[in-house]
């Protein structure tokens, strides 16, 4: 932590930090290389219900890196939020969406609904929302095909506001979840305005429910109020069939996790879809991960 003082009394950087921010600034330049030149892809992990039927998936965003290999989003998003490129991002993940929903169609199959993050630095100002919104309806991607999530903070930022992103969504008819529920800002008061027909309970309160009473106790409750409210209740991080099935025994409604299968690339998603239409209930646990 060597840190000098410079001639008008300014911190300069100490040499770790200069190269944390050389590296920082260096995944911004290549996020933007990559979007430019369309490398960004999207992985689909299935969300099932009790019986085991799949009901929908998440896309979820993949970027693979020239020298870096497999970069997570955990990484890359907080990056192309706090530059702007997000909103790209987000333009090029619906038409990625678009190419591989087409995909599915030409192979003679039907595509579940597809539910796609939505970050709210992407619509926050009126054009990039309008941006949004025609691209929507330039690909087709109406609320039959495609549902939204979004983390709570986001949602309710936007709720006083008629022509935000989350009302209008609302109102062209999307169905909206509420994303990594429990672990932002939530209101009892806010939820009960909220038009979310979907709660997705982050899956910090689902792993290794089965082994904590109390972690029952407060998903319990999660899921009563919820159902109250007529939400939808998906428990995300399911992991083992004995935290599944606690689930299942609370009156959850859909399940998402590694246990029940990975995100899955696109060919691997088809291949669940063609196995779930001769009415298969596979889970894929065991596939690759992607
Ligand atoms: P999220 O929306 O909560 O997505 C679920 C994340 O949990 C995914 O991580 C998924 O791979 C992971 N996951 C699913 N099941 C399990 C499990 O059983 N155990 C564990 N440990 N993890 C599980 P991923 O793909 O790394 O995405 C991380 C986050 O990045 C997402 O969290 C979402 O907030 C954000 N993200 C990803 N793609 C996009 C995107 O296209 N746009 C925006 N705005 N955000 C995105
Ligand atoms: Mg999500
Ligand atoms: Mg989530
Ligand atoms: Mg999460």
């Amino acid at each position: 932590h060597a840190k000098r003082q410079g001639k008008d009394g300014m911190q300069l950087f100490s040499p770790e930090i200069g190269e944390a921010v050389r590296s920082r600034l260096r995944l911004e330049q290549d996020l933007r290389d990559a979007l430019a030149a369309g490398e960004l892809e999207l992985a689909y992990q299935p969300l099932f219900d009790a019986q085991g039927r799949l009901i929908s998936v998440e896309a979820l965003s993949r970027w693979r890196h020239a020298q870096r290999g497999w970069i997570s989003p955990v990484e890359f998003i907080p990056v192309a939020e706090s530059s702007g490129l997000i909103v790209g991002l987000g333009l090029h993940a619906l038409r990625v969406l678009r190419r591989d929903i087409d995909a599915c169609h030409a192979a003679g199959l039907s595509c579940p609904p597809v539910a796609l993050n939505l970050s709210s630095r992407q619509c926050r100002r009126a054009h990039h929302r309008e941006q949004f919104l025609q691209a929507l309806l330039d690909l087709g991607l109406g609320p039959a095909a495609l549902e939204f999530e979004l983390t709570e903070s986001s949602v309710f930022e936007d709720l006083d506001k008629p022509d935000s992103i989350v009302m209008t969504l609302l109102s062209l008819g999307y169905v909206l979840a509420i994303d990594d529920f429990g672990t932002g800002y939530s209101s009892l008061a806010y939820l009960r305005r909220m038009r979310c027909r979907k709660l997705k309970i982050d899956r910090l309160f689902v792993n290794g429910l089965a082994d904590s009473p109390d972690g029952r106790l407060l998903v319990d409750s999660i899921i009563r109020v919820a159902h109250a409210m007529h939400m939808q209740v998906v428990a995300e991080g399911v992991e083992t069939e004995a935290d599944r099935q606690c689930l299942v025994e609370m009156g959850c409604d859909a399940f998402q996790g590694f246990g029940l299968s990975r995100p899955l690339r696109p060919d691997q998603m088809q291949e669940l879809l063609r196995r779930h239409a001769h009415g298969e209930r596979v889970h894929v646990q065991t596939w690759q991960a992607w």
